[in-house]
């Protein structure tokens, strides 16, 4: 199939289901999940091996994927997910009457979704982005990622097994091999109406750009990466020491490090950067490599270590030994806060098990260092209670940097619910207004829209006076159902 046909089979898909009800939607999703639990034996032996990743890790991987899906059927059955908002009409209101308004979230239309590498199934074929975007009633035309093509074939199986079985048009979801070329393609094509895509800064930012020289722009939701800083302060470190150090290695070492939310950058006091190197350094010493997801990934971190090592600024803690080849193995360097300010190359992302450990003198240096962080997925505050209470600045800094402030525990471990919020300020992604982790990532694939003085007849069920759907909804400024 050619992609103008994909794309039009997919525009006809969209006209059927955006009209299907939540219910018909949750039981699709539901089908989904139950179908992809079932093909756990088949699923599991061909992610472990295109990935690299451990078993059990797969194992979780499909049970979080399935666990999404769930929450997704969840959402759009209930429905209120809509935010129907509605300004009935005030005929005798003064000077002017008010017309009667109505608001609600409606499905972009077919939407292309790129997979990630590091999450072959949670943030692949049916994961988050593609399971928000069909939640919201849009179709997606899917670009495999060609690190795991056999899992990705499977899971595409499953998901049009699920759409025969509902009867479902199958052109819902179309599953597209290929290159480079072949996903601009994609994005290029009129009918297409948003992207998602978890990966690169390189690939996220060509894809951007891509999107915002189209003759008609669409929005890009990228999640490119983070360093997700880790913020110590003196009494927690005096307290915790040997526990926070054990905690921030196993976070750094977890899957290789091949987490969007790896903590490459952790801030330590100069008083305590003894101690603390110490502790590290003793939770690094025996920690085996271990494989990564392909041989590029791995070249790509042996290269960086590579070039971090041609400068004087830093002190190597623990070296990465590129002999390893296919397996990445842990690294940690040091280096002073004035140097690290100076340079914007130590602030890059370097993807796997490598963070630089940044020691700070003071408060004037930790503000600084607030001040020019980049855009960040997480950002980690290690701090006793009291040490905090007159660092609202820092705090409020920090708020601007990131997409989620973190208190307690590490980075690493994204719980998927209502609350969260995956995605930060530039370059972390493209869109700070959105999440890719979450029910509100459902919103990515919907623009609101507003009928004025549309007959009670022609509404969506969500608008209807008699609110047949029985949704929380927000008339005149109060929810209600
Ligand atoms: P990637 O190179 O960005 O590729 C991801 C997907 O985007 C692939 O399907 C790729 O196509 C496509 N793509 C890349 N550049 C493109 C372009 N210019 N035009 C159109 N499509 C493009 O990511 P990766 O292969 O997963 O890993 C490479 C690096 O990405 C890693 O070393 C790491 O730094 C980073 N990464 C970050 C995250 C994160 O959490 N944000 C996750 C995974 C990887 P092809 O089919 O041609 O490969």
């Amino acid at each position: 199939m050619n992609i103008n046909s994909i794309f039009h089979a997919a525009q006809a898909a969209f006209l059927v289901f955006k009209n299907l009800s939540g219910k018909e939607k949750g039981r699709f999703l539901d089908t989904l999940a139950e179908i992809l639990e079932s093909s756990r034996a088949a699923i599991v032996p061909l992610a472990v091996r295109e990935s690299n990743l451990l078993e059990g890790r797969i194992n979780g991987e499909l049970g979080r994927t399935t666990g999404q899906i769930r929450l997704f059927a969840n959402l759009v059955k209930e429905g209120s997910w809509v935010e129907a908002t509605i300004d009935p009409a005030m005929p005798d209101r003064s000077p002017l009457p008010r017309a009667d308004i109505r608001r609600f979230l409606t499905p972009l239309g077919p939407v292309v979704v790129f997979g990630a590498s590091n999450f072959p199934l949670a943030f692949s074929t049916a994961g988050g982005d593609t399971i928000s975007a069909l939640a919201a009633g849009c179709p997606v035309i899917y670009k495999a990622h060609p690190a795991h093509p056999e899992t990705s074939r499977k899971v595409a199986e499953c998901i049009h097994q699920t759409l025969a079985a509902c009867g479902l048009p199958v052109a819902l979801f179309t599953h597209v091999e290929g290159g480079i070329e072949e996903g601009q393609e994609l994005v290029k094509h009129t009918m297409a109406k948003a992207l998602a895509f978890t990966g690169s800064h390189a690939g996220g930012m060509a894809l951007f750009h891509l999107a915002n020289q189209r003759e008609v722009p669409i929005p890009v939701f990228a999640e490119m990466g983070s360093v997700n800083p880790i913020f110590c302060f003196p009494q927690k470190l005096e307290k915790e020491n040997d526990a926070l150090a054990k905690a921030f290695v196993a976070s750094l070492t977890l899957g290789a490090g091949q987490f969007c939310t790896n903590p490459g950058l952790i801030f330590v006091p100069e008083k305590q950067v003894q101690n603390f190197g110490k502790a590290i350094a003793t939770e690094l010493k025996d920690m085996a490599a271990a494989p990564m997801l392909h041989p590029g990934i791995a070249k790509a971190y042996y290269d960086s270590i590579q070039s971090l090592k041609a400068r004087n600024e830093l002190c190597w803690v623990k070296v990465a030994d590129p002999k390893h080849l296919i397996n990445g193995s842990p690294a940690l360097a040091e280096i002073k806060a004035a140097d690290w300010l100076k340079d914007r190359f130590f602030h890059q992302e370097v993807f796997g098990a490598f963070a630089l450990l940044v020691i700070y003198r003071n408060q004037e240096e930790l503000l600084e260092i607030a001040q020019q962080l980049q855009g960040q997925l997480t950002i980690t505050v290690w701090a006793e209670e009291e040490e905090l209470a007159d660092q609202l600045s820092l705090v409020n800094l920090l708020e601007e940097k990131c997409g989620r402030l973190i208190f307690k525990g590490v980075p690493t471990g994204v719980e998927v619910g209502h609350a969260m919020q995956h995605g930060g300020p530039f370059p972390s992604t493209t869109a700070s207004q959105s999440t890719s982790v979450g029910s509100h990532a459902i919103k990515r694939f919907t623009r609101p829209i507003a009928f004025q003085d549309m007959p009670q007849k022609l509404l969506p069920e969500a608008l209807m006076d008699a609110n047949p759907l029985g949704i929380w909804r927000t008339v005149n400024g109060i929810l209600t159902k």
